[in-house]
């Protein structure tokens, strides 16, 4: 029989929610927010809708027990990313043990697993030592403004587990990011006189050689145990306008991975700086344009939500060693601007999030909808 975990996460899949934000006309999470609404409002849940943007609301999920001060948040985004190239995005379709759809790991599997232990736990409160709150958040995929909302409304949360991929490992670190661009400005000529012109590639080109000779190598120098050292890629370059004009612009975007212990604002200052002298007397005029900045995450071991997750994935016999991964999640953000201690924990693996191929574990759906309902029933309780 199909766990009822599974029967949601078919029925979220066939619901589309594409982040707006992508090029492809995404309609945004309204729909699946309907949905999760009347399923928790049946439930005999509290819902309450938060708009963030006209049309597209987080849905805070309240399971009150009388214990406010020992509140535990579940958190996920509704939103996908486009469909791109998917076969059947929207049709829930299994292969092998896996099910198959746009959003299935990222991050509808932990969505639903989620809904359920609402569900479940909202069945028999009385075995509950906190509070539940279930933020279903919009707009992770983008630019997290979604969890920002959440955030200003200041509710006492103890612990929080952010449901994305970890192939259901207790993700206490990851890296953030400085994202930015570099645009250097020359002067236009005709490509015959171009010595009346200024190449704003030609400048380019050190500022490239600058980050990926000078300033990558010296990244590996640092160095987090569960996070590795921090990384770079320039991503883009656009420059020129014509075969036979000396270019006036040229513009690079650069992903900079920096890790736990370091502070996006921090690290985006010093490469202004660095790259400032280092240009000094290179004949390189350019602006730097701060584009994301994110934080990475650090939750400290010995935290309560920390110590019940390993708990539990004791008890259903999964490895409970905290672990660190590369991207970035909506966990960061509540632990490092509200001090509150998160975890990131979900079943499906990072390598099929975006991809062609979108599928989940269907066992590790299940397993990772026990998982949530046996936290929340002993958090707050002495450690088993
Ligand atoms: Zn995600």
């Amino acid at each position: 029989m199909k766990h009822r975990s599974v029967e949601i996460l078919e029925e979220l899949i066939r619901i589309p929610s594409v982040n707006p934000h992508f090029n492809s006309g995404g309609c945004g999470e309204q729909k699946i927010s309907e949905y999760i609404e009347q399923r928790c409002l049946r439930s005999g849940l509290k819902v309450t809708r938060q708009q963030v943007f006209p049309g597209r609301d987080n849905l805070i999920i309240e399971l009150r027990t009388g214990k406010p001060d020992m509140a535990l948040l579940f958190e996920a985004h509704m939103d996908t990313v486009a469909f791109g190239s998917m076969v059947n995005p929207l049709v829930p379709t299994y292969l092998e043990e896996r099910l198959y759809g746009r959003g299935a790991c990222d991050t509808k599997a932990c969505l639903g697993a989620m809904i359920y232990a609402m569900e479940e736990c909202a069945k028999h409160p009385e075995n509950l030592s906190c509070d539940l709150i279930l933020c279903a958040s919009v707009d992770e995929e983008h630019a997290y403004r979604g969890l920002m909302a959440f955030m200003e409304l200041d509710i006492p949360i103890v612990g929080a587990v952010v449901g994305e991929t970890t192939e259901m490992g207790i993700v206490v670190a990851h890296k953030g990011c400085v994202r930015f661009a570099v645009h250097t400005h020359g002067k236009a000529a005709h490509s015959s006189i171009a010595t009346n012109g200024n190449n704003a590639i030609y400048q380019m080109v050190k500022i490239i050689r600058y980050i990926t000779e000078q300033m990558e190598p010296a990244l590996a120098t640092r160095s987090h145990p569960l996070c590795g050292s921090p990384s770079v890629v320039v991503g883009t370059i656009r420059g020129g306008e014509q075969i036979n004009i000396v270019p006036e612009s040229c513009s690079i975007e650069v992903d900079w991975r920096i890790i736990p212990g370091e502070d996006p604002v921090e690290v985006m200052k010093w490469i202004r700086t660095s790259l400032g002298q280092a240009m000094e007397g290179e004949g390189v005029d350019f602006t730097i344009e701060q584009l994301l900045l994110d934080y990475p995450l650090n939750t400290p071991f010995d935290s309560l939500v920390v110590q019940h997750a390993q708990s539990i994935c004791g008890q259903l016999n999964l490895s409970d060693s905290p672990i660190g991964v590369p991207y970035g999640s909506d966990a960061s953000k509540l632990q490092q601007l509200k001090r509150i201690p998160s975890i990131v924990f979900g079943p499906g693996s990072v390598a099929q999030a975006h991809s062609k191929e979108e599928w989940v574990p269907v066992k590790d759906v299940q397993l990772a909808a026990e998982f949530y309902v046996k936290l929340a029933q002993s958090f707050g309780k002495p450690l088993a």
